[in-house]
């Protein structure tokens, strides 16, 4: 379901142009080195973004890796174990360490002998905030805000301009009583024509749901989707027929509450919501739009990026 499907313009830069201008490729697929120019757009999206941050909103930036407990926890492998990278090592044992790397050395491989450790790398950016809320016991009357963002992992391994293994996620996310939660997705969903303006892209938003494993994943996207639970702002990156998905708004209802046990004043569950921003999606389509050469970008879109 399209709800705005405006005109969407030509693309100034093709994805093999996009690809040799802005990376430099690393030998595996959707991982690469960043160029100087790409790293500057980044930063002026992150400031832009900066802009934007709700009033009172706490910053967190996580690291790439999470605890493994608390991504199993937060229900991921129900729905997109598929996507989930683990943290693997030798550890400290001697003998162990000794025959995987003699193994390597004879020419095997030393990763058999690796061990899961305590990390997984993080599959979007908002989780750990999550039981850091938790902690603070009972919401009270505002629901809590936060600005969180970390290098993320997926397993995806694409060669397309706009899919990543490793990528950058920045998030807005709200916690707090269901009505209140409800109105924080709906006012960031409204602002998209204002952010689509300021980046001087033309967008869509389409009802999502989330590309879940399995069958019983799948019953819950359908879920998402009959509920209005996820919606995306598509912008043109590869080509202008199939739009990207560049941010997405999406509501957990209680989902968080119940796996962290967090109360709003009245003892209901909290439910929460978060925005998230795809930073290298959204560096990719700027460039895509605009061109390769940012001196030349309309001088709007550089003023608000601070570029
Ligand atoms: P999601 O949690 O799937 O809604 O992801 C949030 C945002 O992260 C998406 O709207 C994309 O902009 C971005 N994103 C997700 N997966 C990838 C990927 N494989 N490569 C680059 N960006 C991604
Ligand atoms: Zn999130």
């Amino acid at each position: 379901m399209t709800m705005a499907t405006p005109a969407l313009d030509k693309l100034a830069a093709a994805p093999e142009e996009l690809l040799a201008r802005l990376f430099t490729p690393m030998n595996v697929d959707g991982v690469y080195g960043r160029t100087g120019a790409y790293e500057d757009v980044v930063e002026g999206l992150g400031r832009y973004i900066s802009t934007l941050r709700p009033k009172g909103a706490e910053v967190f930036r996580f690291p790439p890796v999470v605890s493994r407990t608390l991504i199993e926890k937060s229900g991921y492998l129900k729905s997109f174990p598929h996507l989930l990278g683990c943290v693997c090592a030798l550890g400290t044992d001697v003998k162990r360490v000794t025959e995987a790397v003699a193994r390597y050395e004879a020419g095997g491989s030393w990763t058999d002998s690796a061990q899961a450790s305590e990390l997984v790398l993080a599959p979007a950016a908002c989780y750990p905030v999550y039981p850091i809320a938790a902690e603070r016991g009972v919401i009270g009357a505002e629901p809590l805000m936060f600005d969180v963002a970390s290098d993320c992992f997926r397993r995806e391994p694409s060669k397309e301009i706009d899919r990543f293994q490793s990528f950058r996620m920045r998030e807005f996310v709200a916690i707090g009583a269901p009505q209140q939660i409800q109105a924080f997705r709906d006012q960031w969903m409204a602002r998209a024509p204002e952010i689509a303006a300021d980046l001087g892209v033309t967008h869509a938003i389409d009802a999502a749901s989330d590309p879940f494993f399995g069958r019983e994943g799948q019953m819950v996207g359908r879920f998402q989707t009959a509920n209005a639970l996820k919606f995306e702002m598509l912008i043109p990156v590869r080509s202008t027929e199939k739009p990207t998905a560049c941010m997405s708004f999406n509501c957990h209802r209680d989902h968080f509450g119940e796996v962290w046990g967090m109360k709003t004043a009245d003892g209901e569950l909290a439910h929460t919501a978060c925005v998230a921003f795809g930073i290298d999606r959204l560096a990719v389509a700027l460039f895509a739009r605009h061109g390769v050469e940012v001196g030349g970008w309309p001088a709007p879109v550089r003023a608000k990026l601070g570029l």
